[in-house]
C-alpha cells in the first residue's frame, strides 16, 4: 500500500512496472499483461469482471487499486460530431478532454493541468484559476474515457493532440509518461507520429524533447512575431524571447526530422497586417514549419475579437504567396464551447447561480 493508504491508479503503471510489482507481492507476472488486455484492449474497467483472473485476486486488486478516477461532470456533443467531456479528478482539479471525429480519423485532444498558469490573455482557461498538474495515469484516463465513448460507435481513437488545458511541458515528466502509455504496444498502441504536443514555447523543454527518442510532432503557438507585442497576450513569454524558442524548434527539427507546426490565433487588429505575415513567412522558412492559422474562437469575457472571412483570407493569401504551407484551421465544436477552457468556465457559472 502507499504511505497514504490510497487506492493507486491504475493506469499511472506500465505493463513492465505492474509486473515487477506483482513478483514483488507474489502474484504471477503474467496477470499484468492480462490486466492490460482487459483495460487497453476490452476496456473493461472494473476488476471483477476480469473473468480470467481468480476470485480472490480479484477481490485483492479491487482494494488495492482504482482503474479510473474521474467522474463525468458534463458530457456534450456538437453538431458536427465533437464530444466533450468535462472530468473531476477529485480536489479540485477539474479538466476538459475532447474526441474529435472526422472522416478518417478519430482525434482525442487531452489536458495536462487543470487550469493553466501561463495565464494567456485570450485564452478561457489561461483567464481561469490554476489547480495543478495532472498525474500521467490522469492523463491516460482522458484517452480512456474517450475511448469508451467512441466504442460506442465501434471507432478507435488514432490520433492524439495534446492541445487542451493546460501547458504540457510545464508538466514536463507526467506529459511524456503519458504519452509513452499511449505509444506502449500494451498500452493503447498509438503511434508517435499521430501525438502532437502543442506547447507557448519553453526552450529548455523543447531541447529536452528532442532528446526523448520520441518521435512527436511539437506544434508551437506563436500568435505573434514581435517578442514584446507576444508578451502583451502572454505574460509567461517575458521569461522566453522568441529567438530562443525558434532556435530550440530548429533543434528539435534536426534531431527528430519531425515537422514543427506554428500555430497562429488570428486576432482582429492584433496580428494580421502585412508586415506580420512577412515575419511570420520568415520563422516558418526557417523552420520549414508549417503554419496552422486559427481564428480566434470567441470567449465571452474577452476583448479579443476574430477577424472577418476577407481578412483570414488575405492574410492566408499572403503567407501562401511568400510559399509559406499554411492552413486555416477550423473551430469544431464551437456550439459546445469546445475551445479550451470554456467549458468548465461554462459549467462553473451555471453551477455557481
Ligand atoms: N498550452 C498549450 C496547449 C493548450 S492550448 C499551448 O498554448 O499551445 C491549445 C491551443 O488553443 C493553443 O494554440 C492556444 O493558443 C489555442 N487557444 C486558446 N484559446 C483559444 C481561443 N479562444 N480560440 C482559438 N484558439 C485558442
Ligand atoms: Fe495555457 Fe495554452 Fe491557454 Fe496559454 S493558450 S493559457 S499556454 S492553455
Amino acid at each position: 500500500m502507499n504511505p497514504k493508504n490510497q487506492k493507486q491508479h491504475l493506469l499511472d503503471f506500465t505493463q513492465d512496472e505492474l509486473s515487477k510489482l506483482f513478483l514483488r507481492e507474489g502474484i504471477e507476472k503474467y496477470r499484468a499483461s492480462q490486466i492490460f488486455d482487459w483495460i487497453y484492449r476490452k476496456r473493461i474497467i472494473d476488476f471483477s469482471a476480469m473473468s480470467n483472473l481468480g476470485k480472490s485476486l480479484r477481490a485483492k486488486l479491487t482494494e488495492r487499486f482504482i482503474i479510473l478516477q474521474s467522474r463525468i461532470i458534463a458530457n456534450k456533443i456538437s453538431d458536427d460530431g465533437t464530444q466533450k467531456l468535462l472530468l473531476n479528478f477529485g480536489n479540485d482539479l477539474q479538466i476538459e478532454t475532447v474526441l474529435i471525429p472526422a472522416e478518417n480519423r478519430l482525434t482525442a485532444c487531452i489536458s495536462t493541468q487543470s487550469g493553466c498558469p501561463v495565464g494567456c490573455k485570450f485564452c478561457a482557461t489561461g483567464r481561469g484559476k490554476f489547480s495543478g498538474n495532472l498525474t500521467a495515469g490522469q492523463i491516460v484516463e482522458q484517452l480512456l474515457q474517450l475511448q469508451i465513448i467512441a466504442d460506442e460507435y465501434s471507432r478507435r481513437i488514432d490520433h492524439v493532440v495534446v492541445m487542451g488545458m493546460g501547458e504540457p511541458l510545464l508538466n514536463y515528466d507526467n506529459t511524456i509518461r503519458a504519452v509513452r502509455l499511449i505509444n506502449a504496444p500494451t498500452g493503447f498502441n498509438i503511434g508517435a507520429r499521430k501525438i502532437t504536443v502543442s506547447t507557448v514555447g519553453i526552450p529548455e523543454k523543447i531541447h529536452k524533447l528532442a532528446n526523448e527518442q520520441l518521435q512527436l510532432n511539437l506544434a508551437i503557438s506563436l500568435h505573434h512575431t514581435v517578442q514584446e507585442k507576444r508578451e502583451e497576450l502572454i505574460p509567461l513569454a517575458k521569461k522566453y524571447p522568441l529567438e530562443q524558442i525558434i532556435s530550440a524548434a530548429e533543434k528539435y527539427f534536426e534531431l527528430t526530422h519531425r515537422e514543427i507546426t506554428l500555430e497562429y490565433l488570428l486576432l482582429k487588429d492584433i496580428n494580421i497586417t502585412g508586415n506580420d505575415a512577412q515575419r511570420l513567412a520568415t520563422i516558418a522558412k526557417r523552420l520549414r514549419a508549417n503554419v496552422n492559422l486559427i481564428p480566434y474562437n470567441m470567449t465571452s469575457d474577452s476583448d479579443f475579437k476574430a477577424p472577418t472571412n476577407r481578412e483570414i483570407q488575405a492574410f492566408l493569401r499572403q503567407l501562401r504567396n511568400l510559399k509559406v504551407n499554411a492552413h486555416i484551421r477550423t473551430s469544431k465544436g464551437s456550439d459546445i464551447e469546445a475551445a479550451c477552457g470554456q467549458l468548465r468556465k461554462a459549467y462553473s457559472k451555471t453551477t455557481s447561480r
